[in-house]
């Protein structure tokens, strides 16, 4: 099937899962992944409609940009962010999903302080606990967002998370509904209506996040084929 095909069908799965569990679709958002895939197919995702690609490594996304492979959709970064890239990123995207450190966040500030302008960004949530991916744990999140409203040059509009791997069907149900009652507490506590965005579900779990509660996927290979990793 091609890139629309997919998102056609992904789309119907999202209102599936959505009505299933008492939801109104139209609140759920669809971000394709498009990592080490080329403008063209970009271009393809968002001609059927796609509400906005992700992207995951700084300098894939700085050459897509020049090629204007985004052009009329809004572009998020949700890979991992070293600080000294920053610059590289800030002002260039609309949401910066993935904001795991209180120094990240400072240095995102920075930036967008200098560029006079307020960087939308989601905390990521490492909720399985794992060394080796970032994000606050659930126990430093609300934290976090408490210490994200002194920055005035950065506007947090909600979580994002990227549970552990699991082989079980439904396995990472858990995960999503912590998440989901993490982001419904601090959304109580701390923001107003400009928390708005859960991101969480991929394209093995996206129906289960939705179900727990998720306002926006993120859909990679489901909708543009396996990746080709080159050596
Ligand atoms: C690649 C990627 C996805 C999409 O993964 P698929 O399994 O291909 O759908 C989602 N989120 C992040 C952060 C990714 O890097």
């Amino acid at each position: 099937m091609g890139i629309a095909e997919n998102i056609r069908d992904i789309r119907e799965r999202m209102d599936r899962a959505a009505r299933e569990a008492g939801r109104d679709p139209a609140e759920i958002r669809l971000v394709g992944a498009s990592k080490m895939n080329g403008a063209d197919a970009c271009r393809e995702a968002i001609a059927a409609g796609i509400d906005a690609l992700g992207e995951n490594r700084v300098q894939e996304m700085t050459a897509k940009l020049a090629e204007g492979a985004y052009e009329g959709a809004p572009l998020h970064f949700i890979g991992h962010l070293q600080r000294n890239k920053v610059r590289q990123v800030v002002g260039k995207v609309s949401l910066i999903q993935s904001v795991g450190s209180l120094a990240l966040l400072e240095e995102i500030h920075r930036q967008a302080e200098k560029l006079d302008m307020v960087q939308d960004v989601l905390l990521e949530v490492n909720i399985g606990g794992e060394e080796s991916k970032s994000g606050f744990s659930p126990a430093e999140i609300y934290g976090a967002g408490e210490k994200a409203r002194t920055f005035s040059h950065v506007r947090v509009r909600g979580l994002m998370t990227i549970p552990p791997i699991e082989r079980e069907p439904h396995g990472n149900l858990p995960y999503f509904r912590k998440v989901s009652q993490l982001y419904v507490d601090i959304s109580r506590n701390l923001y107003d209506n400009d928390f708005v965005y859960l991101s969480m579900g991929m394209s093995d779990d996206f129906e289960d996040a939705i179900t727990a509660g998720a306002t926006m996927v993120r859909v990679g290979s489901a909708i543009f084929g396996h990746r080709q990793y080159h050596e």
